[in-house]
């Protein structure tokens, strides 16, 4: 959907990412594969979206002289969503093991399928901080615009979004509640069966993660 594409939408073309994305979609990808593919997948967007992260100069010493390197200006926090949120923390923090950990509980209640709030615990320096929330689908974009609003409230200035797939409604819901929150996703699927799952997709991403499939 490039031509439609939202502003602020970023859609990760690297090559990697979209080989480690189909290998997480084909349903034959076992369970321990598919969390590889994942960390890894985690590591890669997680470059892009912290491109635009601003640095401030710092003074170092190399063991033949002194020069000024860099250093984030301000500290990081990433906030997966759970439960298949966490599936993404683990690769983020092989490259950044500094940040701290917010967690926000939603699940989707498949009667309304929309997203009930069951848990929220955040570091108290969101004001100060980047966030990077992560959740592996972006479908309905109802749960990632709760997400959103809560970390809000609780401070947050700074978001950023990071999915890996991602499809019209969800991106429109989000974008159109949250214009500030920009968002990286690895590819835009056409759309949403008639449970609000992605199509194609790659399943429910926390029951291939975690191994609760059938
Ligand atoms: N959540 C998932 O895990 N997969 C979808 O396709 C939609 C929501």
């Amino acid at each position: 959907m490039s031509a439609t594409l939202p502003v602020g939408v970023t859609v990760v073309d690297h090559p990697l990412v979209q080989v480690k994305l189909t290998q997480m979609r084909d349903v034959r990808t076992s369970s321990s594969e598919f969390r590889a593919r994942l960390r890894e997948l985690a590591t890669l967007m997680i470059c892009e979206a912290t491109r635009s992260l601003a640095t401030r100069p710092e003074r170092i010493t190399t063991p033949l002289a002194e020069c000024e390197g860099r250093a984030l200006a301000r500290p990081l926090v990433v906030a997966p969503i759970l439960r298949a949120g966490l599936g993404l923390v683990e690769g983020l923090l092989d490259l950044l093991p500094d940040v701290s950990v917010a967690h926000i509980g939603m699940y989707r209640n498949e009667e309304t399928r929309r997203p009930e709030s069951y848990y929220f615990k955040a570091p108290t320096h969101l004001a100060e901080a980047d966030v990077i929330l992560v959740d592996p689908m972006l479908a309905t974009g109802f749960s990632a615009t709760g997400a959103v609003a809560q970390l809000k409230e609780a401070g947050a200035k700074s978001i950023r979004f990071v999915c890996l797939v991602s499809c019209p409604p969800g991106l429109q819901q989000l974008r159109g509640a949250h214009p500030d929150v920009e968002i990286f996703t690895a590819a835009v699927d056409p759309g949403l069966d008639e449970r609000a799952y992605i199509v194609p997709g790659l399943g429910d991403a926390g029951d291939r993660y975690f191994g609760t499939v059938g």
